[in-house]
Order: structure tokens, then sequence, then C-alpha cells
């Protein structure tokens, strides 16, 4: 199995050397050459197995040689041990026809962690055999920097180093990030905004004796690895309601639009998935983006759903790649238009989008009703990003055909919004119940590079 980039003009490679490096030396983003696909009966046999068994089944076409059929299946053993429900990823049922996949069970409770925890697992196999070592860096506004950190944590072949803004993370984040005591994880509180942290990220990538210096690696949210990750659980999902037998549609919080473009790759494989629908809140570039063509970002406004508090949507540009027909140069050309504010999809590919995709966009308040509704209604508390979830699948549900809401993240981490909706505290899952009593260690750091960078080469010992 080769790579590709969306733009076109990289170096093809292979599954190892697409994880490892992230992002495309053209600005694109790595895709399959071709996508596997699974027979009726290849996909009717996943029914009933065990969550690891059917990962093993759908990602193993993916990742060529990389790992024998033993060392992949331990990957993924290890990587999804740690989750706090013996199925991984649970469909529990809201209303008829409509079902939310609890995707929040994993270390740091929110979806990024079926992700963050098999790319940890395949960093290390790798970098085991090859004896080399890596820095990870990444910045966050809270979740991604934490499914980091419980991924990477302990890991002898990687040192993670994690700036977030300092102040402006929730309180669960933040302890989520502070409180591992393994010496390879570095928790930076950064003087500034998630925007500054974000470019100081960008400044050590652009520096490549520094880069090559400390062999810097990405993990956010274009690795190819962790798109495929995403993948199993819309197979887990379906087919534990009659697929391939009928067809099954998904509401998925959007973002940075990776979780719902895995849905995209199973249905290219061959999950009979009638509709996809995207998600947003009150930053609904995609929303807009889907319903007129014109794909323009505005000003970000903060939202009580902070994970989808997005301007420009990375894995959009993989959407767009297959609408347009795999043609990498009419990519690049979009890309050069958006540097210059936006650009319009041709309508050819609005029409290969539209077979496919859906959109709903949902304001604050209807984000709080939601919130209240579903509790009322069925005893299930929601994130505010499963709640914009919801809120457009009912909005949008027709016929006979099951929808299927992701639930992105657990009601806890975001317990101000939830208690002001419901009245009720979202409590810890048990296992975490001490997050609050457990000692922190986080280093302040102000909004400066060069102190960053020296900081990083004294940690590890270069
Ligand atoms: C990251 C995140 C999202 C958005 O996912 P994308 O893959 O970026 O579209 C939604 N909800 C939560 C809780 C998240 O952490």
């Amino acid at each position: 199995m080769k790579y590709i980039s969306t733009r076109g003009a990289a170096p093809i490679l292979s599954f190892e050397e697409a994880m490892l490096s992230g992002l495309a030396r053209d600005g694109g983003l790595y895709l399959p050459e071709s996508i596997p696909t699974l027979s009726h009966g290849d996909i009717a046999a996943l029914s009933g197995l065990p969550y690891e068994e059917i990962a093993f089944r759908i990602m193993r076409p993916f990742i060529g040689e990389t790992f024998t059929d033993d060392e992949f299946a331990e990957i993924i053993a290890k990587a999804y041990a740690g989750f706090g429900h013996d199925a991984r990823a649970p469909l529990v049922q809201l209303a008829e026809n409509h079902f939310l996949l609890e995707l929040f069970h994993g270390p740091t409770l929110a979806f990024k962690d079926f992700a963050m925890q098999l790319i940890g697992q395949l960093f290390e196999a790798s970098l085991k055999r090859s004896g080399n070592r890596v820095t990870i860096v990444g910045a966050t506004s809270g979740d991604t920097g934490s499914a980091a950190i419980e991924a990477f944590r302990g890991l002898e072949a990687v040192d993670v180093f994690i700036l977030y803004p300092h102040g402006r993370v929730s309180e669960v984040q933040r302890r989520q990030m502070t409180t591992p005591s393994e010496s390879n994880v570095h928790t930076l509180a950064m003087d500034g905004h998630f925007d500054d942290c974000q470019a100081r990220v960008k400044d050590m990538f652009n520096d490549f004796d520094f880069r090559d210096g400390v062999r810097l690696a990405g993990v956010n949210s274009i690795n190819w690895a962790r798109v495929l990750a995403q993948v199993v659980y819309y197979f887990s999902s379906a087919v534990s309601l009659g697929a391939p037998h009928r067809k099954v549609s998904f509401t998925v919080p959007t973002g940075n639009f990776g979780d719902i473009f895995a849905g995209y790759i199973a249905k290219r494989m061959g999950l009979p998935i009638e509709q996809l629908v995207v998600a947003t809140n009150q930053n609904d570039i995609l929303h807009r983006c889907l319903a007129t063509g014109d794909y323009r970002p505005d000003g970000v406004i903060p939202s009580i759903s902070p994970s989808m508090d997005i301007q420009v949507s990375s894995n959009f540009e993989r959407a767009l790649f297959y609408a347009y027909g795999g043609d990498g140069a009419a990519i690049s050309a979009l890309m050069d238009e958006l540097k210059e504010g936006g650009f319009k999809v041709s309508q050819g590919a609005r029409e290969a989008l539209s077979e496919t995709f859906n959109s709903g966009r949902v304001s604050e308040e209807d984000t709080l009703a939601t919130i209240r509704n579903t509790f009322a209604r069925t005893g299930e508390l929601l994130c505010p990003h499963s709640a914009v979830g919801v809120q457009v699948a009912n909005a949008q549900r027709i016929g006979h055909t099951p929808m299927i809401t992701l639930a992105t993240a657990h009601p806890a981490k975001f317990p101000d919004a939830v208690k002001s909706a419901s009245g009720v505290h979202p409590a810890l899952p048990p296992r975490m119940a001490d997050l609050f009593d457990r000692d922190e260690r986080v280093t302040r750091i102000g909004n400066d590079l060069g102190a960053i960078e020296t900081l990083i080469r004294e940690r590890i010992a270069l």
C-alpha cells in the first residue's frame, strides 16, 4: 500500500513513512493510492466480533508491510487496553431509530483517544525497530494535548512536549496534562492564546536546524494513521445495527473534518452509509461551504463546544481531493486561493460532495436546550459537542434508516456548560475520580521561540 499527496507533488510513501512524516512536503495530506474494499460477506462477518478484532480486519490492508500480523494485533491490543468500557465504543439508543455512539471511554474521555492511543503504539513499535528517537511537539486548546500525553507517556523512544495557553484551558483538561509523572512528558503553560502556541509549534517545524536536531514529529489530526483508526468504529457500530444488510447514517460533530472523513473512507470501503451529516456550532464554515459551495474563513467565535471552534478545516482537503476526481493540481490551486481569502467549489465537485455529505449548524442556545431535553427524555448527559450532533440529527432524520450520532467527549470534560443546561453536575468516571488530588507538574514559559527551543534541547539532553 502506497500513499500519495492531495497536492500531487510529493514523494510517494509507505504507510510507515506517511505516519512518521504527517504533512507531505508539497503542503498536502497523505491518502492511500487506492482504497481497499470489503465484500458484503467480509462486512457481515464482523458482526459480534470484539472491537480489537474488527480494528485488525479494517486497518490491516492499509498498513502494507510495516508490521507483521502478530505485531499489529499486539499494537491494537495495547492501544485499547486502557479504555474504561469493554465494548470500547458502545452504542446506546436515544429514540426510535436514533442511536448515540459513545466514543468517550478512553483515558482522556474524548474520541481522540481512539486514534492517539493507536498512534502511540505504532510510533513506539516503529522507532524501537529503527533505534531512532523522536520529539513530539504539539499545541493544544485542551483535548488533543491530553490525548497525546496519555498516548505517549512512559514510551521509551519518544519525548512529548505540549504547549497550552496558560489560564485558558478547563481545570479537568489542565490536570489531565499536568498530573502524568513520567519523565518523557513535558507540559508547558505558555503565555498567550492557543493561536500563539500553534504559531510557535509551526516556527519550530520551520526551523530546520532545530527540527532535524531534535527529530521533531507531529501527531495533529492530519496524520493519516489517526484518520485510519477512526474508520473502525463506523464499521463496528453499523454492523451492530444490521449492516451490511441495511443502511445506516451518521451525524458527526465536526471541526477539522478528521472524524467524519473517516466515515467517508468507511463508505468507500463498502460500508452501506446513506448520509454523513456534518454538524457544526456557530463556527460554520463547513456548513456554509456544503450549502453554498463557498469556502471562506470568518473569525472564530469562542463557543461552549471549543473543540469545534475552527476557521480552516484541514482534513476537508482530503474530501475535496476525491470530489475533484483525484486532481492534485486542482487542489493545490484551491489552497493557493484560500491564502487569498477563500475559494468556490466547482459545480461537479459540489455534486460529488452532496452525494455523501449533508450538514447543519446549531446555535449556543439550541446546544444547551438539546443537553437539557436529551437528559429529560433519556437520562443521557451529553457534552456540548455531542449535543450539537444530536440536534442536527434530530432535524435531519428521514425515513427508516437508523441514524448514529457520534458522542465525541464525556460530559464531565465540560462540567460548567452541562450543569448550566441540565442542573446536573456530571461526575468523572470512578477510575479518574482522584484527578483533583494528584500532584501537578508544569513549566511556565513565555511566548518566546528561543526559550522554548532551549528548554526542549536541555530536556532531551542533546
Ligand atoms: C476534536 C473534537 C471534535 C472535532 O473533530 P474533528 O475530527 O476535528 O472534526 C469534536 N468533538 C470533540 C470533543 C473533539 O475533541
